[in-house]
């Protein structure tokens, strides 16, 4: 452990996979006490908890859908009661449901936007309410606390064939923005990681074949795809006292594809 975040308390939440998963274990490893938030996969949250302990930490598992106001509120009050508080969330459940906006459901519409968009910010209210009561400097942390949303690209890069998911995420940056501007001055940071392409079920199809790999590399700068340690290693920064002056940003980890790389050669 590098101890950075040496007794912080944290929520991960859709922790049992990909980069939740990453997240929560990099905590641990950074010292961090951390709640491995789940739906329905309690063993992908016990194998993040397994990890942490391993690492020398204490991590517990939490199930709860984040589109469940009332779900959110008791895991929230759970993480606090078994903690003592909570210093980072990390509002990163999400999920896809793609179709071509012509043949979009109403229903496929709905569950993106209640999971990515209401998730996210029921999620962080109830943090926010427990940092705000704390204060600054009441934790290990200066601040009275840290939130992380995980955005994606697509909270600029408009993404034919996915219309629910950019919504959603384009409503997360304005939810982030709107709360840390509201949320300053009582001490809570929050801040966006958007990622790019990192290798996860979520995206399996664009990268697990070579020829798939090759594709999406067109879009990627930098010449490889992300890994899950990409965007852990930024949501540990995040969380932790390096970044105590940063809030209202966006951290795009995503090797350059938010730089129209389509215009390399200079048109
Ligand atoms: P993933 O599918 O492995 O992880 C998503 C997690 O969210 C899963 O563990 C899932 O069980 C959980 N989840 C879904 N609905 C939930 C609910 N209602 N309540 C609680 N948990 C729920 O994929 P991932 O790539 O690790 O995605 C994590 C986040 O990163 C998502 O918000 C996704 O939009 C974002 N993201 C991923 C990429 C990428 O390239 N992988 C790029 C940009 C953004």
């Amino acid at each position: 452990s590098d101890g950075v975040l040496a007794g912080y308390r944290t929520l991960v939440t859709g922790a049992s996979s990909g980069i939740g998963q990453g997240t929560a274990i990099a905590f641990g490893r950074s010292g961090a006490k951390v709640a491995v938030n789940y739906r329905s996969d309690r063993d992908g949250a016990e194998e993040a908890v397994r990890a942490v302990e391993e690492a020398g930490g204490e991590a517990y598992a939490v199930e709860a859908d984040v589109s469940d106001a009332d779900a959110v509120t008791a895991m929230v009050e759970e993480v606090c009661e078994r903690f003592g508080g909570i210093d980072v969330l990390v509002a990163n459940a999400g999920m896809q449901k793609d179709a071509a906006t012509l043949e979009m459901s109403v229903e496929d519409w709905r569950r993106v936007l209640d999971v990515n968009l209401t998730g996210q910010f029921l999620c962080a209210q109830a943090a926010a309410r427990r940092m705000v009561a704390q204060g600054p400097g009441a934790g290990p942390a200066r601040s009275a606390g840290s939130i992380i949303t995980m955005s994606s690209v697509h909270d600029v890069i408009p993404w034919a064939g996915h219309v629910n998911y950019a919504a959603s995420k384009g409503g997360v940056d304005m939810l982030m923005r709107t709360m840390a501007q509201e949320l300053a001055p009582r001490g809570v940071r929050v801040n966006s990681i958007s990622p790019g392409a990192i290798k996860t079920a979520i995206n399996e199809e664009a990268w697990s074949t070579p020829e798939a790999e090759q594709e999406l590399l067109q879009l990627i700068p930098y010449g490889r795809v992300g890994v899950v340690d990409d965007v852990a290693a930024a949501a540990v920064w995040l969380a932790s006292d390096a970044s105590d002056y940063v809030t209202g940003t966006v951290l795009y980890v995503d090797g350059g594809m938010t730089t129209y790389p389509s215009f390399r050669e200079g048109g």
